[in-house]
Formats: structure tokens, C-alpha cells, sequence
């Protein structure tokens, strides 16, 4: 038999565990806390019953740290039950094909809900998922008899993306448009030349828009087409956007490293706001990668005839070759080689369809033999390097499809390949230091990737020609 006292303190005890029974069983239904709470009752009395012992010595503690133990059991088991009664919703996602119907669509994604298909045709709003490109991911929730639940998929419009989301509010549906945050990723990847660039960028899943700007930035200096060296590496680190974690597009080169041929080419995209274009590549050292004109017109090309005498392929008599010739079929985009207005647009004797670019009043350049010319070059447009001006093709006397390029230093064609061109100037003071900051980062973490010691920092940069 228990004594008086200890009586009373083991009813505040079933007092406590009340309370703590309760507690236990948050955000549950009141009818399942009394069951819970009766369940710690019957336990008590258990123990009660049994005359276990610790009661006696310690009975502030004892019978309650170890009812609350047990009360963890119907807790959960409670939780569990709760969700079982829920509704059961399927999750289903598939991508928009060409020739889709509303119904195709619906019907790979589970839902059949004849009240959904005619909100949908009916809504204005809603109605974007019947214009949806092939390939846009379309996700429903449906409950198991295939009543639809949320619609929700990716539109752009306008250059702005958003969410499209149709939810059913009972037995109506509510459309509305959500902000789909863009997430902005650094993806940093290492390559090594085999064939071509382009498979080396294939091999290293870099999209071809990185591997297309990998030439733009060492354009100036690597002819991608003649000088690749089987076993050239190179490292570069870009932007890539994301929106619901899905790859929307790869954005800008943040900084690259190719080694060719042994010698390292490096440039990083450093932000100045007196750029026209916001900002600029550079090498490592501080120098702009901008020269005042690229090293070839044509993205990848080799050189079929140079600047010297040579046999006239069509006049049949020794002649000044006055420019220089790159092979390249019919239609390869030719690149203004540097900033300028275009002089001449039209067709000229032996030329063809021909640009001339005015750089200012002592370069000019010449390219001859275009099957036809880009939309923006009309005399008097300017154009920035780099830009495409027409396309490769053999109008004028030509016996195949190439591009006749010329270098003119006020007036006279001159070697391009060798002439000395003037150069943008560096960075210094305040920019040159915030720089430095860029390149110690960057070249911290090519090092991680590469694992090896390119002395990126520290080595010079090798001169163009
Ligand atoms: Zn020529």
C-alpha cells in the first residue's frame, strides 16, 4: 500500500501526464489526444498495479520519464494514420511534343477531368497551355481518380519568364501567373583537344554558345582552325541559368585558360562601366584581349593561298596576290576583323560582292567574293569587330567558294598576317588592383580544377603577331 502523501503525488503525477500527453500529440484531432492521453492513464496504472518499486523511492521523476517514453508510439502512429487518410495525388511531369493536342497532353499526364480541358479552352489566361512550344515541361498533380489538382508550366512571353499555374479551388479553378526566380550557377570545365575544339567542348558537355565565345576570346591570338595541337587543354569557367532547376541557357565566359601548343592563353571578363559592352576580356596580366583586329575573318578556315606573286588561277599570268585567301564552303559567316564604318557595299570587277570596312583614316579591309551580304551592311553602317558582315561564296573571278581578304594601310594592301597593328591600352591604378583581386580567385580555382600548376598568375602572356 502506498502512503498518504504519496498518493497525492501520484495523482499530480496523472495530472503531468495529461498535460504531457497532450503536448505530445500537436496538431492533432482532440478525439485522438484523449485517446492518447487514456493511453498514458492505462499505462500509469500499469505500473501502478505491478508496485513498481521507484514510485515509492523517487516519485517525482521516475514514473514519468518512462510513461513519456512509451507515449511516443501513439504519437507517431497517429501522425502516420493522419496522412493515410489524406488524399492520395499523383505527380506526373512530360514535356510539350509537336503536334500535341490539349487532350494528348492531358492524357500523358494523367489527368482526366473533362471540367479542367474546358477551363483551360475557355480561360483567358489558361489558354497559354495550348500555345506551349514542343519541349516545355508541363507538370500536373492529380488526385487518384485523375481529377486535376495544379497545372503548372514555364511560359515566356516577351522575353519574361514566369510560372503559369491552374490550381483547382473545389469545383472551380484559379489561374495565376508566378515570378520564376532565375538562378544564376558558375559551372567551371576542363577540356583536352583530340579532333576539334568543338568535340573537345562536346566531350566536357560545355554548350556549343561556350565553346562558339572559347574562339571568339582567343580569336585574336589562336587560329582555331590551323594551330590546334592534339593535346592542347584549356580550363574556362561560365554562367549558366537555371529556373526551377531546369537549364534555361548558358550566359557569358567568365574566364578561360588555353594551352596550345604548350603556351597558355588566359582571359578573364573583368566589369568596367566605361565599356560599351559593360565590360571586356583581359589577360591575366591586365592587358585587353582586344586587339585592334582579329587574326582571321572566318571562325575556322585555313589559309589557301597567301599574300605574294603567285600564278593567277583565272588571268593565267604571274600576279600580286593583294590579299589573302581562306578556304571555307559556301555560306560560313565572315566576322568584320575589327571596329569600324562600312566604305563600299556592292559589286566590284575580279572582287564580286564585296565589303570595304573603314577603320579610321589610315586601315581599311576588304572582303571579296560574298554570296551575299548581311542584312546591316549598307555603306555608312558601323560595325563592331566581330560582327558578320556577309557570307562566304565565289562571285567575281574565283574558281571555288573562299574569302578574299585584304589589309590596307592607307590605301596600299599590306601582309595581314604580319602587319603590326595597334593594341587597346591596360588597365592601371585602382582598376588594375581590382583586377588583380579577379585573377588571384580565378586562377585559385583552375588550379583546383586542373590540379596542376599552371602558373597562370605569374607567366607572361605570349605576344600575337
Ligand atoms: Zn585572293
Amino acid at each position: 500500500m502506498y502512503p498518504k502523501d504519496k498518493f497525492i503525488h501520484l495523482r499530480s503525477d496523472i495530472k503531468l501526464l495529461f498535460r504531457l500527453a497532450i503536448a505530445r500529440v500537436t496538431g492533432s484531432s482532440r478525439k485522438t489526444r484523449i485517446v492518447s492521453a487514456s493511453a498514458a492513464l492505462l499505462t500509469l496504472i500499469a505500473f501502478g498495479a505491478a508496485g513498481v518499486a521507484p514510485i515509492a523511492t523517487d516519485p517525482e521523476d521516475i514514473p514519468v520519464r518512462a510513461i513519456s517514453a512509451e507515449l511516443q508510439l501513439p504519437s507517431l502512429n497517429e501522425q502516420i494514420a493522419k496522412l493515410e487518410a489524406q488524399q492520395q495525388l499523383y505527380f506526373a511531369e512530360d514535356k510539350m511534343r509537336a503536334g500535341d493536342t490539349l487532350a494528348s497532353l492531358l492524357s500523358r499526364l494523367g489527368v482526366d477531368d473533362d471540367a479542367a480541358s474546358s477551363f483551360i479552352r475557355s480561360d483567358g489566361s489558361a489558354r497559354a497551355i495550348l500555345r506551349l512550344k514542343p519541349g516545355t515541361t508541363v507538370q500536373a498533380q492529380t488526385a487518384n481518380n485523375g481529377v486535376l489538382q495544379t497545372l503548372r508550366t514555364t511560359i515566356t512571353d516577351g522575353g519574361t519568364t514566369s510560372n503559369l499555374v491552374i490550381r483547382r479551388d473545389g469545383n472551380k479553378f484559379g489561374v495565376s501567373q508566378e515570378n520564376a526566380d532565375i538562378e544564376r550557377r558558375v559551372e567551371m570545365h576542363t577540356g583536352v583537344i583530340r579532333s576539334s575544339l568543338f568535340a573537345a567542348t562536346d566531350a566536357a558537355d560545355i554548350p556549343d554558345g561556350v565553346a562558339s565565345q572559347i574562339v571568339a576570346m582567343f580569336g585574336t591570338d589562336i587560329n582555331f582552325a590551323s594551330d590546334l595541337k592534339r593535346g592542347d587543354h584549356f580550363n574556362v569557367a561560365y554562367e549558366t541559368f537555371w529556373q526551377n532547376g531546369r537549364f534555361l541557357r548558358a550566359g557569358r565566359i567568365l574566364a578561360g585558360e588555353f594551352v596550345n601548343a604548350g603556351k597558355p592563353f588566359q582571359a578573364v571578363w573583368f566589369d568596367d562601366p566605361s565599356n560599351a559592352q559593360g565590360g571586356g576580356y583581359y589577360g591575366f596580366d591586365g592587358k585587353s584581349l582586344k586587339k585592334a583586329f582579329l587574326k582571321s575573318p572566318l571562325a575556322f578556315t585555313r589559309i589557301s593561298s597567301g599574300f605574294s606573286m603567285r600564278m593567277h588561277p583565272i588571268l593565267g599570268k604571274w600576279k600580286r596576290h593583294t590579299g589573302v585567301d581562306f578556304a571555307a564552303s559556301s555560306g560560313t559567316p565572315i566576322h568584320a576583323t575589327a571596329d569600324g564604318t562600312i566604305d563600299f557595299a556592292g559589286v566590284e570587277t575580279g572582287y564580286g560582292n564585296v565589303v570595304i570596312i573603314k577603320h579610321d583614316s589610315r586601315y581599311s579591309t576588304v572582303y571579296a567574293h560574298m554570296s551575299r551580304f548581311a542584312p546591316a551592311s549598307r555603306k555608312g553602317a558601323k560595325v563592331s569587330q566581330g560582327d558578320v558582315i556577309g557570307y562566304v561564296g565565289m562571285t567575281g573571278w574565283a574558281t571555288g567558294p573562299h574569302l578574299h581578304y585584304e589589309f590596307r594601310v592607307s590605301n596600299e594592301p599590306r601582309d595581314p598576317l604580319s602587319v603590326v597593328v595597334p593594341t587597346v591600352a591596360p588597365l592601371a591604378g585602382a582598376e588594375l588592383q581590382r583586377f588583380q583581386t579577379v585573377v588571384a580567385d580565378i586562377t585559385h580555382r583552375f588550379n583546383l580544377l586542373s590540379g596542376s600548376e599552371i602558373a597562370a598568375a605569374t607567366a607572361p602572356r605570349i605576344a600575337s603577331k
